[in-house]
């Protein structure tokens, strides 16, 4: 049985312990029946340890995050969209110890939302038995985080950042609704022909600016024959008393989030980056992860831990059938070699954008259209995931 259980399990943790929130709102609202039906049993099966609480109303997922025992816990797995998550993150990230806490708790998602991204990049799949069973053997994985700071607010984002035809296709379609999935895709292409530009001013910290070299950089990691470290953190620290907590990561169990390198939209500007304007711009798009949604891997070089956001600027003065050979091309995976998409790893950035009104999305949510400053913490939160070290697409 032993042997049976390592070759399942390899370097996974067994019998996780889990802290379980459903989103009942989530969706269409099947989130509950879901669980049960899906999720529970496999959990039950792994014979995982398991607290389930349904989430009242929006906040709660990350007042729950804020108060958790991190003694108690190895993973929370929010049986919901990708709302849930961002909230739990930025929970995290609230608490006095949040440094201790992201390193600690495994955040991961069960596709039970509109918007299922997480899930899709770390388990693969958007059904959720499968997505439980990914859970069950998932390993931990260290995931990059990146500070958005806009006004005197500062939050966490996990997913993605996004100003112009993504953004506004995204949340400026409200009214078309009834189209289900399909409002995106039609809210693209009518301000794509339209040629569309969202005039703004952009400094960017670059790291990589060549598509040739991120690439070889990417291929180098995937095909890295090196194992993960056998033995998992986690359960190392399950043998061993949990007072022994507190050092050894090597943080102080005190410390709040890290500091900003580059400090807040409301600081000057860092010292390397240039202000430029983009005023025929179409899309900015930063990505921390490589899929958006099923199907749209739109950040084809997205690594977890890489210290990097991937950014994506298309001008909206391209010729309209390039345009949309860009958007087929995000659906059959060959989107970053397309002429005109300027792909770059990030360290940060700021944009500012012009006019008073517009849509600026973070993780898919709508915050205010105003300037805003980025910068990414390399390996801030945890995730599970198949791998240890990539996100669930095919190989670049
Ligand atoms: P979807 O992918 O369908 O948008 P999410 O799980 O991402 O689903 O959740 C959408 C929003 O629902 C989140 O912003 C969350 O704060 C909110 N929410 C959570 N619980 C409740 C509740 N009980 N009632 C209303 N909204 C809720
Ligand atoms: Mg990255």
């Amino acid at each position: 049985m032993e042997r049976l259980l390592e070759r399942a399990y390899g370097a996974s943790q067994r019998r996780k312990r889990i802290k379980v929130l459903i989103n009942p709102y989530g969706g269409t609202g099947a989130a509950q029946s879901l669980y049960t039906q899906y999720i529970e049993p496999i959990f039950a099966a792994a014979q995982c340890d398991i607290d389930v609480e349904r989430t009242n109303y929006s906040g709660h997922a990350g007042e729950i995050a804020k108060e958790l025992d991190l003694h108690r816990w190895d993973v929370v797995a929010c049986c919901s969209g990708d709302g849930l998550p961002y909230e739990v993150f930025n929970g995290l990230a609230a608490r006095s110890d949040a440094l201790r806490a992201l390193k600690r708790i495994a955040v991961v998602q069960l596709p039970c939302g509109s918007g299922n991204a997480m899930c899709h990049n770390l388990n693969g799949t958007g059904s959720p038995s499968l997505a439980a069973l990914a859970v069950v053997k998932g390993l931990r994985t260290p995931m990059d985080l990146v500070s958005v700071t806009q006004g005197d607010k500062r939050y966490l984002s996990f997913l993605s950042q996004s100003v112009g035809i993504v953004a506004e296709s995204d949340l400026g379609t409200e009214h078309l609704r009834w189209m289900g999935a399909a409002r995106f895709t039609y809210g693209f292409l009518v301000r794509l022909l339209r040629k569309q530009a969202y005039p703004c001013d952009i400094a960017v910290g670059v790291e990589i600016d060549n598509k040739q070299e991120i690439r070889q950089i990417y291929q180098r990691e995937r095909s890295r024959t090196t194992s993960p470290p056998s033995t998992e953190p986690q359960q190392q620290q399950q043998q061993q008393p949990s007072t022994s907590l507190g050092s050894e990561d090597g943080t102080d169990a005190s410390e709040g989030l890290p500091p900003l390198r580059y400090g807040t939209i409301n600081d000057p500007l860092p010292e390397k980056w240039t202000l430029t304007p983009y005023p025929h711009l179409g899309n900015f798009y930063a990505g921390n992860m490589a899929y958006m949604a099923a199907d749209s891997n739109f950040f084809q070089a997205s690594l977890p831990s890489d210290g990097c956001m991937d950014l994506i600027t298309i001008s909206a003065s391209i010729p309209r059938l390039a345009a949309i050979k860009s958007l087929l091309a995000v659906e059959n995976g060959t989107f970053f070699d397309q002429q005109y998409v300027n792909y770059r790893k990030i360290s940060g950035y700021r944009i500012v954008p012009r006019g008073d009104k517009g849509y600026v999305s973070v993780d898919g949510e709508r915050v205010p259209f105003r300037p805003f400053q980025a910068e990414v913490h390399r390996g801030l939160g945890t995730v599970l995931s198949k791998s240890g070290r990539w996100y669930e697409t095919k190989p670049l």
